[in-house]
């Protein structure tokens, strides 16, 4: 037998991607506020998690600077994991401020939420669990639930009559069962029924509700504490997830739950202990953006108003449309098309990058325009004039 390469097959594979015009390559440019700089040319970022322009808010984050050099706290590297000598004091007044946002007994802070996600359910679950997940999850959650000994199932996506029949048929065999969902959809922005779930969760008494706020957190609910907040259902949420890489323009996660649920992490989390704590200086940066969480009601509702036209406006140009939040998708169809219109979109003076399978189911390629409270309303109605009709592209 003859044996090829590692070289060879890989290149195969990579040559596979390029004829299907699904190669992925780390794309340049340069980031600046609500700019991506390529070529040479300026283009309105279009493709950014940055909901609040937090990012590009040179005030807050001079202001934060200038303290800081001041103060002694200043650690570039906690250089060890928690568990040993990493545990810096930044870390329980981060984890004491969300903890007494949501009113919850604890919080316990990750390094990112791909940490959070790949390392919860592992934990606390065991050979008699079930998973039921929807089956958008994002890849974080899905690579965690390999790593689980528990028993998964997918529920067809936000079908909770699904849901339901799995939970009645299968809840009574198993020992504790956890629904797992997003509270925003990366890839569709449309949203959970987060009050509809707390209710059925109430209807087992095995059940246990872990949902991931990762767009939604800084976004909704009137403090932004995330969809639960806007649903009045934190308090139903047993494992209540959200990532500070987005709207709170930082780095990290954090889970909301129970004190033995944080202990049991504590002792068991893989992700937490076998990994060095995020650097002390970012976490002093993620509680000043906390801080000022409460008063940005003002870029919250202007990015609430500026998600609705350009959802309405997408859906009148024929591409269909069920997202309610500030991820509005742009479903071209095919690889080509959607590489196509984000070709236009950029001849157009706007940022926006192709999304293709595996991170979108096949056939559905699209554009995600991820909408931000930095762009304006002015921009909004250029956007939509750029974006050409769905019936001109197919
Ligand atoms: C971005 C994202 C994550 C990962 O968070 P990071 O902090 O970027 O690792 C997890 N879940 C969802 C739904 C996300 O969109």
């Amino acid at each position: 037998m003859e044996f090829e390469t590692l070289y060879a097959r890989l290149d195969a594979e990579l040559d596979k991607l390029q004829s299907e015009g699904a190669l992925r390559a780390l794309p340049a440019g340069k980031f600046k506020g609500r700019y991506v700089k390529v070529f040479g040319r300026k283009l309105l970022n279009l493709s950014s998690n940055d909901y609040l322009g937090l990012s590009s808010d040179m005030v807050l984050q001079s202001d934060f600077l200038s303290r800081l050099c001041k103060s002694e706290k200043f650690l570039m590297s906690s250089s060890s994991s928690r568990l040993l000598t990493g545990n810096f004091p930044q870390y329980g007044e981060l984890e004491l401020l969300i903890a007494d946002m949501y009113r919850k007994e604890s919080a316990l802070v990750f390094s990112s939420g791909y940490h959070a996600n790949s390392g919860i359910l592992p934990a606390v679950t065991d050979s008699r669990s079930l998973v039921l997940a929807d089956k958008l999850v994002h890849a974080s959650i899905i690579d965690g639930l390999r790593l689980s000994k528990a028993k998964v199932m997918r529920y067809a996506h936000n079908n909770y009559e699904h849901l339901h029949a799995l939970l009645e048929k299968y809840a009574p065999l198993h020992t504790e069962v956890f629904i797992v969902t997003e509270s925003i959809f990366s890839m569709d922005g449309d949203t959970a029924d987060l009050r509809l779930l707390a209710e059925l969760k109430k209807e087992f008494r095995n059940v246990y509700l872990y949902v991931d706020e990762a767009h939604a957190f800084g976004v909704r609910g009137e403090n932004g504490l995330g969809l639960s907040e806007e649903c009045g259902v934190s308090d139903e949420i047993d494992f209540l997830v959200g990532t500070f890489g987005k709207a709170a323009a930082s780095q990290g996660a954090f889970v909301v739950c129970r004190q033995d649920i944080r202990d049991y992490l504590v002792n068991k989390m893989r992700t937490l202990i076998y990994t060095t704590a995020l650097p002390p200086v970012n976490v002093l940066w993620t509680i000043e953006v906390l801080k000022h969480f409460d008063c940005l009601e003002k870029k919250r509702r202007h990015l609430d108003a500026l998600s609705s036209f350009v959802r309405k406006a997408v859906a009148d140009k024929g591409y269909g449309n069920i997202s309610s939040s500030q991820i509005v998708p742009v479903v071209a169809g095919s690889n080509d098309a959607a590489i196509k219109l984000s070709g236009i979109m950029r001849e157009t003076g706007f940022y926006v990058l192709p999304l293709r399978p595996p991170t979108v189911p096949e056939g559905t390629s699209r554009l995600r325009l991820s909408l931000t409270a930095a762009i304006t309303m002015e921009d909004a109605a250029m956007i939509m004039n750029a974006l050409p009709e769905k019936s001109d592209i197919a």
